[in-house]
Protein backbone atom coordinates (compact mmCIF):
# COMPACT_ATOMS: atom_id res chain seq x y z
CA UNK A 1 0.00 0.00 0.00
CA UNK A 2 0.94 3.30 -0.84
CA UNK A 3 2.11 5.91 1.80
CA UNK A 4 2.77 9.42 2.14
CA UNK A 5 6.38 9.18 2.13
CA UNK A 6 6.59 6.99 -0.58
CA UNK A 7 5.13 9.83 -2.41
CA UNK A 8 8.30 11.29 -2.08
CA UNK A 9 6.86 14.46 0.45
CA UNK A 10 9.39 15.89 3.06
CA UNK A 11 10.17 15.25 6.75
CA UNK A 12 7.86 17.75 8.25
CA UNK A 13 5.46 17.81 6.24
CA UNK A 14 5.17 13.52 7.39
CA UNK A 15 5.36 14.55 11.07
CA UNK A 16 2.29 16.95 10.64
CA UNK A 17 0.27 14.07 9.11
CA UNK A 18 0.99 11.68 11.52
CA UNK A 19 0.01 14.23 14.24
CA UNK A 20 -2.94 14.31 12.10
CA UNK A 21 -3.64 10.82 12.38
CA UNK A 22 -3.32 10.21 8.59
CA UNK A 23 -1.73 6.75 8.03
CA UNK A 24 -2.77 6.11 3.88
CA UNK A 25 -3.26 8.83 1.28
CA UNK A 26 -6.38 9.14 -0.79
CA UNK A 27 -6.44 8.42 -4.27
CA UNK A 28 -6.58 11.51 -5.39
CA UNK A 29 -3.46 12.48 -2.54
CA UNK A 30 -1.80 9.44 -4.36
CA UNK A 31 -2.52 10.59 -7.93
CA UNK A 32 -2.03 14.17 -7.49
CA UNK A 33 0.91 14.67 -5.45
CA UNK A 34 3.88 12.72 -7.26
CA UNK A 35 2.65 14.53 -10.54
CA UNK A 36 2.58 18.46 -8.36
CA UNK A 37 5.79 18.10 -7.13
CA UNK A 38 6.99 17.71 -10.66
CA UNK A 39 5.42 21.19 -11.62
CA UNK A 40 2.91 19.94 -13.35
CA UNK A 41 -0.40 21.68 -13.85
CA UNK A 42 -3.46 19.90 -12.81
CA UNK A 43 -7.50 19.24 -14.02
CA UNK A 44 -9.19 17.53 -10.96
CA UNK A 45 -12.00 16.54 -11.12
CA UNK A 46 -13.25 15.79 -7.26
CA UNK A 47 -15.48 16.69 -4.26
CA UNK A 48 -14.80 17.86 -1.10
CA UNK A 49 -14.53 14.90 1.02
CA UNK A 50 -11.74 13.20 -1.59
CA UNK A 51 -9.22 14.57 0.83
CA UNK A 52 -8.11 17.12 -2.31
CA UNK A 53 -7.15 20.02 0.18
CA UNK A 54 -4.06 17.84 1.09
CA UNK A 55 -3.77 17.02 -2.08
CA UNK A 56 -3.16 20.29 -3.44
CA UNK A 57 -1.52 22.01 0.08
CA UNK A 58 1.14 19.56 0.80
CA UNK A 59 2.94 19.43 -2.92
CA UNK A 60 2.56 23.44 -2.68
CA UNK A 61 4.23 23.60 0.62
CA UNK A 62 7.22 21.54 -0.45
CA UNK A 63 7.70 23.25 -3.36
CA UNK A 64 7.61 26.74 -1.40
CA UNK A 65 10.07 24.99 1.27
CA UNK A 66 12.17 24.31 -1.47
CA UNK A 67 13.34 27.23 -2.77
CA UNK A 68 12.59 29.93 0.28
CA UNK A 69 12.24 33.61 0.06
CA UNK A 70 11.49 35.62 2.83
CA UNK A 71 7.76 36.58 2.88
CA UNK A 72 6.91 40.19 1.10
CA UNK A 73 4.11 42.32 2.50
CA UNK A 74 1.23 42.14 -0.25
CA UNK A 75 2.92 39.65 -2.78
CA UNK A 76 2.00 36.03 -1.82
CA UNK A 77 3.77 33.00 -3.86
CA UNK A 78 0.63 30.82 -3.52
CA UNK A 79 -2.76 31.57 -4.25
CA UNK A 80 -6.17 29.85 -3.62
CA UNK A 81 -9.38 30.69 -5.39
CA UNK A 82 -12.44 29.37 -3.47
CA UNK A 83 -16.28 30.07 -3.87
CA UNK A 84 -16.95 30.72 0.11
CA UNK A 85 -16.30 32.03 3.12
CA UNK A 86 -16.30 28.45 4.89
CA UNK A 87 -14.20 26.86 2.02
CA UNK A 88 -11.57 29.73 2.52
CA UNK A 89 -11.49 29.56 6.23
CA UNK A 90 -11.13 25.27 6.28
CA UNK A 91 -8.62 25.33 3.08
CA UNK A 92 -6.89 28.03 5.28
CA UNK A 93 -6.63 25.76 8.19
CA UNK A 94 -5.42 22.91 6.08
CA UNK A 95 -2.33 24.50 5.55
CA UNK A 96 -1.85 25.59 8.42
CA UNK A 97 -2.24 22.09 9.44
CA UNK A 98 -0.43 20.58 7.03
CA UNK A 99 2.60 23.09 7.32
CA UNK A 100 2.96 23.20 10.94
CA UNK A 101 6.87 22.67 10.84
CA UNK A 102 7.66 25.08 8.03
CA UNK A 103 6.65 28.77 9.37
CA UNK A 104 5.05 30.05 6.00
CA UNK A 105 3.07 33.42 6.39
CA UNK A 106 -0.97 33.00 5.32
CA UNK A 107 -3.68 34.72 5.16
CA UNK A 108 -7.50 34.89 4.27
CA UNK A 109 -9.45 36.69 2.90
CA UNK A 110 -13.21 37.25 2.10
CA UNK A 111 -16.30 39.18 1.96
CA UNK A 112 -18.93 40.00 4.07
CA UNK A 113 -16.50 41.30 6.72
CA UNK A 114 -14.52 44.70 7.41
CA UNK A 115 -11.55 44.24 5.27
CA UNK A 116 -8.58 46.00 8.17
CA UNK A 117 -8.01 42.84 9.44
CA UNK A 118 -7.46 41.04 6.25
CA UNK A 119 -4.98 44.24 4.93
CA UNK A 120 -2.77 43.97 8.24
CA UNK A 121 -2.31 40.64 8.05
CA UNK A 122 -0.94 40.72 3.92
CA UNK A 123 1.00 43.57 5.50
CA UNK A 124 3.07 41.18 7.60
CA UNK A 125 3.93 39.23 4.69
CA UNK A 126 2.09 36.38 2.94
CA UNK A 127 3.76 33.47 1.26
CA UNK A 128 -0.09 31.46 1.11
CA UNK A 129 -3.08 33.63 0.53
CA UNK A 130 -5.97 32.47 0.40
CA UNK A 131 -9.07 33.89 -1.27
CA UNK A 132 -12.81 34.40 -2.37
CA UNK A 133 -12.68 36.14 -6.01
CA UNK A 134 -14.48 39.42 -5.18
CA UNK A 135 -12.85 40.20 -1.98
CA UNK A 136 -9.23 39.42 -3.76
CA UNK A 137 -10.43 41.88 -6.71
CA UNK A 138 -11.55 44.62 -4.39
CA UNK A 139 -7.95 44.40 -2.43
CA UNK A 140 -6.03 44.41 -5.67
CA UNK A 141 -8.04 47.38 -7.22
CA UNK A 142 -6.86 49.27 -4.31
CA UNK A 143 -3.37 47.90 -4.00
CA UNK A 144 -3.59 45.57 -1.00
CA UNK A 145 -2.21 42.95 -2.95
CA UNK A 146 0.11 42.52 -6.19
CA UNK A 147 0.02 38.93 -7.85
CA UNK A 148 3.69 39.61 -9.57
CA UNK A 149 5.02 36.98 -7.46
CA UNK A 150 2.62 34.25 -8.10
CA UNK A 151 4.44 31.10 -8.57
CA UNK A 152 1.36 28.89 -7.65
CA UNK A 153 -2.20 28.47 -8.62
CA UNK A 154 -4.73 26.64 -7.62
CA UNK A 155 -9.09 26.85 -8.83
CA UNK A 156 -10.84 25.06 -5.92
CA UNK A 157 -14.43 24.70 -6.41
CA UNK A 158 -14.64 26.05 -10.20
CA UNK A 159 -18.30 25.01 -11.23
CA UNK A 160 -19.37 26.39 -7.84
CA UNK A 161 -16.92 29.84 -8.58
CA UNK A 162 -19.44 29.58 -11.88
CA UNK A 163 -22.68 29.15 -10.69
CA UNK A 164 -22.26 31.88 -7.97
CA UNK A 165 -21.00 34.45 -10.77
CA UNK A 166 -17.46 34.43 -10.20
CA UNK A 167 -16.19 33.33 -13.59
CA UNK A 168 -15.51 37.18 -14.70
CA UNK A 169 -13.52 37.61 -11.15
CA UNK A 170 -11.39 34.78 -11.75
CA UNK A 171 -10.29 35.48 -15.28
CA UNK A 172 -9.33 39.19 -14.57
CA UNK A 173 -7.36 37.92 -11.04
CA UNK A 174 -6.26 35.18 -13.52
CA UNK A 175 -4.67 37.74 -15.86
CA UNK A 176 -2.94 39.61 -13.28
CA UNK A 177 -0.71 36.59 -12.63
CA UNK A 178 2.68 37.24 -14.95
CA UNK A 179 5.31 34.56 -13.51
CA UNK A 180 5.37 31.35 -15.07
CA UNK A 181 3.35 29.54 -12.94
CA UNK A 182 2.00 25.75 -11.95
CA UNK A 183 -1.64 26.32 -12.09
CA UNK A 184 -4.22 23.67 -10.56
CA UNK A 185 -7.79 23.52 -10.88
CA UNK A 186 -10.64 21.69 -9.29
CA UNK A 187 -14.18 21.06 -9.94
CA UNK A 188 -16.65 18.91 -8.70
CA UNK A 189 -18.40 18.81 -12.48
CA UNK A 190 -17.18 19.49 -15.44
CA UNK A 191 -19.81 22.16 -17.68
CA UNK A 192 -18.24 23.52 -21.13
CA UNK A 193 -17.42 26.74 -19.30
CA UNK A 194 -14.79 24.91 -16.86
CA UNK A 195 -13.64 22.95 -19.21
CA UNK A 196 -12.76 26.40 -21.66
CA UNK A 197 -11.27 27.88 -19.03
CA UNK A 198 -9.37 25.15 -17.68
CA UNK A 199 -8.05 25.07 -21.55
CA UNK A 200 -7.33 28.50 -20.92
CA UNK A 201 -5.04 28.44 -17.81
CA UNK A 202 -3.56 25.41 -18.00
CA UNK A 203 -0.15 23.97 -19.85
CA UNK A 204 0.08 20.23 -20.82
CA UNK A 205 -2.32 19.63 -17.17
CA UNK A 206 -2.66 15.94 -16.31
CA UNK A 207 -6.89 15.39 -15.34
CA UNK A 208 -7.67 13.18 -12.71
CA UNK A 209 -10.97 12.39 -11.91
CA UNK A 210 -12.06 10.78 -8.57
CA UNK A 211 -15.76 10.26 -8.69
CA UNK A 212 -18.77 8.93 -8.47
CA UNK A 213 -21.17 10.12 -5.73
CA UNK A 214 -23.11 7.39 -6.03
CA UNK A 215 -20.91 4.84 -4.22
CA UNK A 216 -20.54 6.90 -1.01
CA UNK A 217 -24.60 6.99 -1.33
CA UNK A 218 -24.07 3.14 -0.67
CA UNK A 219 -22.04 3.36 2.13
CA UNK A 220 -24.33 5.60 4.85
CA UNK A 221 -26.78 3.27 6.45
CA UNK A 222 -29.92 4.91 5.03
CA UNK A 223 -33.54 5.07 6.74
CA UNK A 224 -36.77 6.83 5.78
CA UNK A 225 -39.26 7.66 8.24
CA UNK A 226 -42.86 7.96 7.11
CA UNK A 227 -44.00 10.72 9.12
CA UNK A 228 -47.09 13.52 8.93
CA UNK A 229 -45.26 17.00 8.31
CA UNK A 230 -46.75 18.44 11.83
CA UNK A 231 -45.02 15.26 14.07
CA UNK A 232 -41.87 15.81 12.32
CA UNK A 233 -40.94 18.40 15.06
CA UNK A 234 -41.62 15.58 17.87
CA UNK A 235 -40.34 13.12 15.83
CA UNK A 236 -36.94 14.90 15.68
CA UNK A 237 -36.89 15.65 19.23
CA UNK A 238 -37.46 11.96 19.76
CA UNK A 239 -34.58 10.59 17.60
CA UNK A 240 -32.13 13.56 19.49
CA UNK A 241 -32.60 12.02 22.87
CA UNK A 242 -30.64 9.35 21.66
CA UNK A 243 -27.08 9.58 22.80
CA UNK A 244 -26.19 7.94 20.03
CA UNK A 245 -26.64 10.88 17.52
CA UNK A 246 -23.44 13.10 18.90
CA UNK A 247 -23.50 15.38 15.80
CA UNK A 248 -26.19 16.27 13.52
CA UNK A 249 -26.64 18.00 10.59
CA UNK A 250 -30.46 18.59 9.98
CA UNK A 251 -31.49 19.62 6.75
CA UNK A 252 -34.17 22.04 5.70
CA UNK A 253 -35.51 23.50 2.29
CA UNK A 254 -36.13 26.77 3.50
CA UNK A 255 -34.00 29.37 5.59
CA UNK A 256 -37.38 29.87 7.18
CA UNK A 257 -37.56 26.28 8.50
CA UNK A 258 -34.13 26.17 9.12
CA UNK A 259 -34.68 28.82 12.09
CA UNK A 260 -38.14 27.61 13.21
CA UNK A 261 -36.57 23.60 13.55
CA UNK A 262 -33.40 25.47 15.39
CA UNK A 263 -35.96 27.46 17.76
CA UNK A 264 -37.94 24.51 18.78
CA UNK A 265 -34.48 22.00 19.37
CA UNK A 266 -33.51 25.02 21.93
CA UNK A 267 -37.08 25.05 23.56
CA UNK A 268 -36.90 21.50 23.73
CA UNK A 269 -33.69 21.61 25.28
CA UNK A 270 -30.97 20.59 22.87
CA UNK A 271 -28.47 22.52 21.92
CA UNK A 272 -28.90 23.87 18.49
CA UNK A 273 -27.72 26.38 16.07
CA UNK A 274 -28.66 27.31 12.20
CA UNK A 275 -27.06 28.28 9.02
CA UNK A 276 -28.46 29.79 6.30
CA UNK A 277 -28.23 32.53 3.56
CA UNK A 278 -30.14 35.24 5.42
CA UNK A 279 -27.43 35.48 8.12
CA UNK A 280 -24.33 37.34 7.91
CA UNK A 281 -21.03 35.67 7.23
CA UNK A 282 -20.09 36.78 10.38
CA UNK A 283 -22.97 34.60 11.97
CA UNK A 284 -22.76 31.85 10.28
CA UNK A 285 -19.04 30.96 10.62
CA UNK A 286 -19.77 31.57 15.04
CA UNK A 287 -22.98 28.52 14.06
CA UNK A 288 -20.19 26.50 12.35
CA UNK A 289 -17.76 26.60 14.88
CA UNK A 290 -20.04 26.27 17.78
CA UNK A 291 -21.06 22.80 15.46
CA UNK A 292 -17.47 22.29 15.12
CA UNK A 293 -16.53 22.38 18.86
CA UNK A 294 -19.12 20.33 19.88
CA UNK A 295 -20.73 23.51 21.81
CA UNK A 296 -24.02 23.01 19.54
CA UNK A 297 -24.82 19.46 19.00
CA UNK A 298 -27.20 19.63 15.97
CA UNK A 299 -26.49 21.92 13.30
CA UNK A 300 -29.71 23.46 11.43
CA UNK A 301 -29.21 24.07 7.54
CA UNK A 302 -29.97 24.57 3.68
CA UNK A 303 -28.60 22.94 1.46
CA UNK A 304 -26.42 26.31 -0.37
CA UNK A 305 -25.27 27.04 3.20
CA UNK A 306 -24.11 23.52 3.77
CA UNK A 307 -22.45 23.06 0.30
CA UNK A 308 -18.73 22.50 1.06
CA UNK A 309 -18.81 22.34 5.03
CA UNK A 310 -16.35 19.95 6.04
CA UNK A 311 -16.74 18.96 10.04
CA UNK A 312 -15.61 15.89 11.12
CA UNK A 313 -17.36 13.80 12.93
CA UNK A 314 -20.95 13.89 12.06
CA UNK A 315 -22.58 10.61 13.31
CA UNK A 316 -26.25 11.65 11.64
CA UNK A 317 -27.35 13.78 8.80
CA UNK A 318 -31.39 14.25 9.32
CA UNK A 319 -33.22 15.22 5.82
CA UNK A 320 -35.85 17.10 8.36
CA UNK A 321 -37.37 17.57 4.61
CA UNK A 322 -36.14 15.95 1.76
CA UNK A 323 -34.72 18.20 -1.10
CA UNK A 324 -36.44 17.85 -4.60
CA UNK A 325 -33.13 16.85 -6.70
CA UNK A 326 -31.57 14.08 -5.91
CA UNK A 327 -28.15 15.40 -6.22
CA UNK A 328 -29.00 17.67 -3.02
CA UNK A 329 -29.89 14.80 -1.48
CA UNK A 330 -26.28 12.95 -2.13
CA UNK A 331 -24.58 16.01 -1.13
CA UNK A 332 -26.24 16.44 2.31
CA UNK A 333 -25.85 12.76 2.85
CA UNK A 334 -22.34 12.49 2.02
CA UNK A 335 -21.88 15.13 5.20
CA UNK A 336 -21.52 12.08 7.03
CA UNK A 337 -19.13 9.08 7.25
CA UNK A 338 -15.93 10.97 6.81
CA UNK A 339 -12.54 10.12 7.20
CA UNK A 340 -13.57 6.60 8.35
CA UNK A 341 -16.15 7.34 10.16
CA UNK A 342 -19.69 5.52 10.22
CA UNK A 343 -22.49 7.73 9.81
CA UNK A 344 -26.61 7.25 9.57
CA UNK A 345 -28.73 9.28 6.71
CA UNK A 346 -32.46 9.69 8.70
CA UNK A 347 -35.28 10.69 5.83
CA UNK A 348 -38.48 12.49 7.09
CA UNK A 349 -41.22 11.64 4.37
CA UNK A 350 -44.50 13.06 4.53
CA UNK A 351 -47.01 13.05 2.42
CA UNK A 352 -46.32 15.24 -0.23
CA UNK A 353 -42.91 14.35 -0.04
CA UNK A 354 -43.49 10.80 -1.67
CA UNK A 355 -41.92 11.54 -5.30
CA UNK A 356 -39.12 13.19 -4.00
CA UNK A 357 -38.27 10.38 -2.33
CA UNK A 358 -38.88 8.00 -5.16
CA UNK A 359 -36.85 10.71 -7.88
CA UNK A 360 -33.81 10.18 -4.96
CA UNK A 361 -34.11 6.38 -5.45
CA UNK A 362 -34.11 6.39 -8.92
CA UNK A 363 -31.08 8.32 -9.08
CA UNK A 364 -29.08 6.61 -6.70
CA UNK A 365 -30.32 3.09 -8.13
CA UNK A 366 -31.75 2.10 -4.40
CA UNK A 367 -34.33 1.59 -2.17
CA UNK A 368 -34.06 3.37 0.95
CA UNK A 369 -34.84 0.88 4.04
CA UNK A 370 -37.93 2.30 5.85
CA UNK A 371 -38.08 2.49 9.70
CA UNK A 372 -41.60 1.71 10.94
CA UNK A 373 -40.45 1.51 14.56
CA UNK A 374 -40.96 4.93 15.41
CA UNK A 375 -43.39 6.95 17.73
CA UNK A 376 -44.97 8.80 14.42
CA UNK A 377 -44.54 6.34 11.78
CA UNK A 378 -47.55 7.21 9.34
CA UNK A 379 -48.94 3.86 7.76
CA UNK A 380 -51.07 5.79 4.76
CA UNK A 381 -47.77 7.40 3.63
CA UNK A 382 -45.92 4.30 3.62
CA UNK A 383 -48.46 2.60 1.74
CA UNK A 384 -48.81 4.92 -0.30
CA UNK A 385 -45.46 5.12 -1.60
CA UNK A 386 -45.45 1.35 -1.93
CA UNK A 387 -48.88 2.06 -4.48
CA UNK A 388 -46.07 4.18 -6.29
CA UNK A 389 -43.38 2.22 -6.47
CA UNK A 390 -43.40 -1.46 -5.20
CA UNK A 391 -42.43 -2.77 -1.98
CA UNK A 392 -40.05 -1.90 0.12
CA UNK A 393 -37.58 -3.37 2.63
CA UNK A 394 -38.50 -2.77 6.08
CA UNK A 395 -38.66 -2.71 9.90
CA UNK A 396 -35.03 -1.96 10.63
CA UNK A 397 -34.10 -1.80 14.12
CA UNK A 398 -34.44 1.69 15.34
CA UNK A 399 -31.13 2.49 17.31
CA UNK A 400 -29.75 5.62 15.36
CA UNK A 401 -26.33 4.05 14.85
CA UNK A 402 -26.00 1.40 11.48
CA UNK A 403 -25.70 -1.69 12.85
CA UNK A 404 -22.37 -3.95 12.70
CA UNK A 405 -24.23 -6.03 10.08
CA UNK A 406 -25.51 -3.07 8.12
CA UNK A 407 -21.82 -1.37 8.28
CA UNK A 408 -20.17 -4.42 6.75
CA UNK A 409 -22.66 -5.22 3.84
CA UNK A 410 -22.69 -1.53 3.25
CA UNK A 411 -18.45 -1.54 3.12
CA UNK A 412 -18.47 -5.30 1.58
CA UNK A 413 -20.43 -3.68 -1.43
CA UNK A 414 -17.01 -2.46 -2.14
CA UNK A 415 -14.49 -4.53 -1.74
CA UNK A 416 -11.76 -3.88 0.82
CA UNK A 417 -11.19 -0.71 3.18
CA UNK A 418 -12.30 0.51 6.03
CA UNK A 419 -15.24 2.41 4.66
CA UNK A 420 -13.41 5.73 3.91
CA UNK A 421 -15.52 8.20 1.52
CA UNK A 422 -12.81 7.66 -0.96
CA UNK A 423 -12.31 4.08 -0.71
CA UNK A 424 -13.64 2.16 -3.76
CA UNK A 425 -14.39 5.41 -5.85
CA UNK A 426 -11.36 6.61 -7.58
CA UNK A 427 -10.72 6.10 -11.00
CA UNK A 428 -7.46 7.53 -12.96
CA UNK A 429 -8.67 9.34 -15.80
P1 LIG B 1 -11.20 17.46 1.71
O1 LIG B 1 -11.72 16.67 0.56
O2 LIG B 1 -9.89 18.06 1.44
O3 LIG B 1 -12.21 18.46 2.17
O4 LIG B 1 -10.95 16.43 2.94
C1 LIG B 1 -11.98 15.70 3.55
C2 LIG B 1 -11.63 15.25 4.97
O5 LIG B 1 -10.74 14.15 4.97
C3 LIG B 1 -10.97 16.32 5.82
O6 LIG B 1 -11.61 16.29 7.08
C4 LIG B 1 -9.53 15.88 5.96
O7 LIG B 1 -9.02 16.28 7.21
C5 LIG B 1 -9.64 14.37 5.85
N1 LIG B 1 -8.47 13.74 5.19
C6 LIG B 1 -7.83 14.17 4.08
N2 LIG B 1 -6.85 13.31 3.72
C7 LIG B 1 -6.87 12.30 4.62
C8 LIG B 1 -6.09 11.10 4.78
N3 LIG B 1 -5.13 10.76 3.92
N4 LIG B 1 -6.39 10.29 5.83
C9 LIG B 1 -7.39 10.62 6.68
N5 LIG B 1 -8.16 11.75 6.60
C10 LIG B 1 -7.91 12.57 5.58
Amino acid sequence: MTTFSDLGLIEPLLRALTTEGYTTPTPIQTQAIPLLLQGRDMLGIAQTGTGKTAAFALPILQRLDANRVKAAPRNPRALILTPTRELAVQINEGFSTYGKHLGFKRAVIYGGVGQGPQVSALNAGVDILVATPGRLLDLMNQRHINLQNVEFLVLDEADRMLDMGFIRDVKVIVSKIVVPRQTLLFSATMPEAIMSLAKGILKNYERIEVTPQSTTVERIAQRVMFVAREDKRRLLTDLLNDKAVTRALVFTRTKHAANRVAEHLAKSGVSADAIHGNKSQNARQRSLDAFKSGKARVLVATDIAARGIDVDGISHVINFELPTDPESYVHRIGRTARAGTSGAAISFCDADEVGDLRSIERATRQTIEVDTTHAFHAAHIATRSERSGGPRPQNRPSGNRPSQGDRNSRNSRGGKGGGRPWENRSKAA
